[in-house]
């Protein structure tokens, strides 16, 4: 069975230098705000080009904490209203509406699967303040005319970068393009920890010295708390995996773009669409779409290849999101109905690269 996600597989491929890092950590007595922390978060904003980095506990608290931040700031109020896209992670709009701000639900292009900057253009408001930018499956979401429209608005642009690490729009990375991003290095991710982590980064001096407070309690001083916090901290067990994995991530990425490549040079089926993008891509997940997804998956678990949904029901028909179950997202409910993410990851070998494209093409619908 060729798995959707091989972790072991992934791990094993760097495991010894791994555990060294880890055995370090464990032998130095000391667990949290440690060197370790340090070296990674100094190591991720030169790597990102940003000036700031600030790990945390995992990718929904980064997002969360950099609304908090901007509300301790003055800079977001309660009922500001904040444009994220409508086929994202829920992650990302739990992180909106836990500071008690609003979304505002954007369709995607069905060519690109990211914002349509039209429809966000629409539905900006008197009240609209931000606007999150979410970088989907490992592609970049930004666009001139999206810069264009958050300036004329003065939006703030916030990326959720928890799925692109590594990830250029020409010179630049995806998380050094707006005015603070988050990241995720939930194990999945392009870049995973062996457990939660996740971190901010930014150019904004300020908003980075918030954020750390934030997510250690409030605190500014042993004792003296500025803000209402919580604990949200990267531990350094999971520094130090990452100090080691960040080293790989660019040889990691280029393996996805190959394997995607080969994947869009050899797949055909009229059944089976493809959505290209382009080169800076990093393939976080690779989406195909059909109206026969249920099938599709069928018929690929019948050829030993294990398949996954990114996302079988969009956040607006959530029962969390009863509110909204009503809105029109056609383009979104689309996408959901029909997406099936076939394995991409650098682990996968020649013969299973061949395998999946062999199976996909063999399906022949109903
Ligand atoms: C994974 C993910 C998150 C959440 O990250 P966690 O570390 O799991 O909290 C947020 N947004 C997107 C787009 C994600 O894919």
């Amino acid at each position: 069975m060729i798995k959707y996600l091989d972790l072991q597989r992934i791990t094993r491929m760097h495991q010894t230098e791994i555990e060294q890092a880890v055995h370090k950590v464990v032998d130095s007595g000391w667990y949290l705000q440690g060197e370790q922390l340090q070296r990674f978060e100094r190591n991720y904003a030169a790597f990102i080009g940003t000036k700031f980095c600030v790990g945390c506990g995992n990718g929904l608290d980064a997002l969360t904490l950099i609304f908090k931040a901007y509300m301790e700031q003055g800079r977001l109020a309660p009922g500001d209203e904040v444009l994220v896209p409508a086929n994202t992670y829920i992650a990302s709009i739990l992180s909106i509406t836990a500071n008690g701000l609003v979304p505002v639900l954007v369709e995607p292009l069905p060519n690109t699967l990211q914002m349509d900057v039209e429809d966000a253009a629409k539905k900006c408001s008197t009240k609209t303040r931000a606007l999150l930018l979410v970088h989907l499956y490992g592609r970049c979401a930004y666009t001139e005319k999206l810069a264009a429209l958050c300036m004329q608005h003065d939006l703030l642009l916030v990326e959720d970068n928890a799925q692109a690490h590594g990830c250029c729009y020409g010179t630049q990375r995806t998380g050094s393009l707006g005015h603070a991003a988050a990241h995720s290095f939930y194990p999945g991710k392009n870049l995973g920890a062996l457990g939660d982590a996740g971190a901010v980064t930014t150019n904004d001096e300020e908003l980075a010295r918030i954020i750390k407070s934030l997510g250690n309690y409030g605190s500014v001083e042993k004792y003296n708390f500025a803000y209402e916090g919580r604990n949200s901290r990267m531990d350094d067990i999971q520094a130090a995996v990452l100090n080691v994995k960040l080293k790989y991530l660019d040889a990691d990425n280029q393996r996805r773009k190959e394997i995607a490549s080969t994947y869009l040079l050899h797949m055909e089926n009229t059944h089976v669409r493809l959505v290209r993008a382009d080169a800076d891509c990093v393939y976080h997940i690779f989406p195909v779409f059909t109206e026969q997804r249920k099938a599709l998956q069928q018929h690929l678990y019948n050829c030993g290849i294990e398949t996954a949904i990114h996302y079988p029901i969009p956040p607006h028909k959530q029962h969390c999101y009863k509110q909204w179950a009503d809105a029109y997202l056609p383009v979104t409910e689309k996408i959901h109905r029909e997406e099936v993410s076939i394995p991409l990851h650098q682990a996968l070998n020649n013969d299973e690269i061949e395998q999946v494209i062999r199976s996909i093409n063999a399906f022949e619908g109903r």
